[in-house]
């Protein structure tokens, strides 16, 4: 297919990082376990593959497939998501300070603030994003980098990206997004403008939880951090195998159908969960009294599948509702075409700012009249 007919994101997903193999004429890429690539006798490189920590065919497979999809100049692919994190701040400049939304993912937090804070010169300060005067305020003193997410994980909270963007590209930062929850087919960060976009491939873009993994991102190839990023990928290498970046690529195909699918049955969900009488809270953007559904709607095209919800009665009636559940898979990760259940509190531990009547939800792909059913008898039986 000729890449003027490539217009839609859901036939981008399909055919993003795939050719037909010029030897073979394979339709579906091989895998290139080779970890060396040979030279001619002059000495002169055969290919355009060095070494595979250096770059592999199946790695730039994806990370022109992902470039492609977040309408990025570049990709560099890593061995998970908190990698990818990890690579960035190494990255930095001696002595930058970084700015965080309070309520990133618990594992990039304790990256950030058990090991680069105590190890290195890097400096960390959380900022509720929600709350752009703390912003404001926060960006006073020099900052390199601002990092959010949206929808946060696990509450949900919905960050205002246009005003983020804003106003740290306005105090001379640059904004790194994570995107692992929406994905490239819901949000779209650096056509609004941000600097870098992160992903924990092992979600929703493998999407079937075989695969760990992490991509950056970047809208300006030229931007001297990316060079450095690119740098300490080869250099640090904590690159993904060939054989994930395979499975990854395989998953990215069918994102869209996926997707499509868990965003119906989460807002079917959603709304039932919304109206249960054991319920006290559901934390869902697409709900219209969700208190950032209007941000929500304005910058993500549909409001995602994953969801939380706090269970009236406390902390060990929401660990009874989890023990009942019988097809509602328990477990952490999310974005698998299983729907996995999981009570944050015990995964975070008692320091934890998250309720601790609070279960995550990552919808799968099961029929929903299935879903809903299983979720009625553990609320029932708890
Ligand atoms: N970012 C988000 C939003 C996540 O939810 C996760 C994992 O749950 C990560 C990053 C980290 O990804 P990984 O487990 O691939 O390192």
């Amino acid at each position: 297919m000729s890449d003027d007919l490539r217009r839609k994101l859901t036939t981008r997903v399909v055919h993003a990082g795939h050719s037909v193999d010029p030897v073979t004429g394979a339709l579906v890429p091989p895998i290139h376990l080779s970890t060396t690539f040979a030279r001619d006798p002059s000495g002169e490189l055969i290919g355009p593959y060095l070494y595979a920590r250096a770059q592999n065919p199946n790695r730039q497979a994806l990370e022109v497939a992902l470039a492609d999809l977040e309408s990025g100049a570049a990709a560099l692919c890593f061995a998970s998501g908190v990698a990818s994190l990890a690579a960035t701040l190494q990255a930095l400049e001696p002595g930058s300070r970084v700015l965080y939304g309070a309520n990133l993912y618990y594992g990039s937090r304790a990256l950030m603030e058990r090991v680069f804070a105590l190890r290195t010169d890097l400096s960390f300060e959380p900022v509720d994003l929600r709350e752009l005067d703390h912003l404001d305020k926060a960006l006073e003193r020099r900052t390199r980098m601002v990092i959010a997410e949206s929808p946060t994980n696990p509450m949900l909270h919905v960050i205002d990206l246009d005003a983020v963007i804003a106003r740290a590209h306005a105090a001379g930062a640059l904004v790194l997004i994570d995107n692992t929850w929406p994905t490239p087919l819901l949000q779209r960060p650096l056509e609004r403008g941000a600097d870098l976009v992160l992903h924990s491939t092992t979600k929703y873009i493998a999407g079937h939880c075989d695969v760990t993994g992490g991509a950056l991102i970047a809208r300006d190839p030229e931007n001297p951090l990316w060079h450095r990023i690119a740098d300490v990928q080869a250099t640090a290498g904590a690159v993904p195998s060939p054989f994930d970046c395979w499975l990854a690529l395989r998953g990215l195909s069918t994102l869209a159908v996926r997707l499509r699918a868990q965003v119906d049955n989460a807002e079917q969900i959603a709304a039932w969960l919304d109206s249960h009488p054991r319920i006290d809270k559901v934390h869902y953007p697409g709900l219209s009294t969700h208190p950032d559904y209007v941000i929500a709607t304005r910058q993500m095209s549909r409001p995602g599948a994953m969801l939380s919800f706090e269970v009236s009665g406390g902390v060990s009636v929401a660990a009874g509702v989890l023990g009942g559940l019988r097809l509602i898979g328990r477990a952490t990760s999310l974005g698998g075409v299983h729907s996995l259940a999981e009570h944050r509190y015990r995964v975070e531990g008692p320091d934890t700012t998250t309720p601790q009547n609070l279960i995550r939800l990552s919808v799968g792909i099961e029929h929903v009249d299935d879903l809903i059913a299983d979720l009625a008898q553990a609320l029932e039986g708890a």
